[in-house]
């Protein structure tokens, strides 16, 4: 992009009440067969409407055609039985009824290539299109097939590598991978956890990302993040090999978290996405709260490589609350970049 601080979202934004129940995670739909994929289009539409109004530079889908960023993706996979259900921890942090891995994993058909090329027939901005990461994907199975994490988080980087090239192919502009897991299993993400990443993403001619984060402002993720400390460092064990990867942008949460800015300088030379509005608070920031950590992730960013974002998804924010916060972001952005342009 030629222009300084693009603004984004790191993913999902609230769905409209007449497509699925606002405010949840999970949230079942309210329409179906024909209805249900004119709905998905039809809040696809308005979604793209608020970011392109708030003056988002980089756009997305706000995942409206998805139920969930990880379970909407394996539910079009073979080998996963969704009526065997077993009960896992997620993160080492809640558990949840999870579905089982019974065979060889594949991907039957195409995943969101259709709805990745609606958007592109939507609009001229550079699009952005979330997959959820080999490693969170795997936290939310219970796997009697491979029996082996590494195993099968290798599977699915072959499974995301070819959608994610069928998405290139459809006009995305940047893939993300969301991989919240990252902030968890440290031994895993150095033993295995980028390669597979990488592996997701080998072959791409289009800008590749990764998205680390504390999550959703749900209860279990905010209750964790309180047993965290004064600092987190979560990040700096990770960062390094992150930084030596072939993955071109990071996707960070910064606004109201207790991460060290300086953490940053570990990745220095990848772009970066700041984000700079919390996804746990109804309280919207104000433009200036969104500059401030802007100009602090400065210090350890360069300017051309700054790209402002939110934290995390905001689908179970209201969606006065989001479109808010898609405001305050542009808003926040055009300070520093008056500053910096000067
Ligand atoms: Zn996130």
């Amino acid at each position: 992009m030629n222009k300084l601080l693009p603004t984004s979202t790191a993913g999902s934004l609230p769905k409209p009440s007449w497509l699925a129940q606002p405010e949840t995670l999970w949230s079942p739909w309210k329409l179906q067969g024909e209805e249900l994929i004119e709905g998905k289009q039809d809040a696809l539409r308005v979604v793209l409407h608020d970011q392109q109004s708030s003056g988002i530079d980089i756009v997305s889908d706000g995942e409206q055609t998805r139920q969930h960023f990880v379970t909407t993706f394996i539910e079009n996979l073979g080998g996963v039985d969704f009526e065997q259900r077993e009960t896992v921890r997620i993160r080492d942090r809640y558990d949840a009824s999870v579905p089982t891995v019974v065979g060889a994993v594949s991907r039957q058909r195409p995943v969101f290539v259709e709805d990745a090329k609606f958007l592109r027939a939507q609009t001229d901005r550079p699009i952005k299109w979330a997959l959820p990461g080999p490693m969170t994907m795997i936290d939310t199975l219970y796997d009697n097939h491979y029996k082996s994490r590494e195993k099968l988080a290798w599977e699915f980087a072959k499974i995301l590598n070819q959608e994610a090239k069928e998405l290139e192919a459809a006009g995305v502009d940047i893939i993300q991978f969301d991989e919240p897991a990252f902030n968890v299993f440290f031994d895993e993400v150095n033993d295995w956890g980028i390669a597979a990443l990488e592996k997701a993403a080998e072959g791409l001619k289009c800008e590749t990302a990764v998205h680390i984060c504390y999550g959703y402002g749900i209860k279990a993720n905010t209750d964790w993040k309180k047993s965290l400390g004064a600092e987190w460092r979560q990040y700096e064990s990770v960062f390094p090999k992150l930084q030596k990867s072939t993955i071109d942008m990071i996707s960070l949460e910064c606004q109201h978290s207790r991460v060290p800015m300086d953490l940053i300088e570990l990745l220095r030379g990848k772009k970066v996405m700041v984000g700079a509005i919390d996804v746990a608070t109804d309280t919207i920031e104000t433009p200036e709260e969104v500059a401030e950590i802007l100009r602090k992730a400065l210090q350890f960013v360069d300017a051309d490589k700054l790209y402002p974002c939110t934290n995390c998804g905001m689908a179970p924010l209201s969606r006065s609350v989001a479109r808010g916060k898609l405001t305050a972001l542009s808003a926040g952005a055009a300070i520093v970049r008056s500053e910096i342009s000067r």
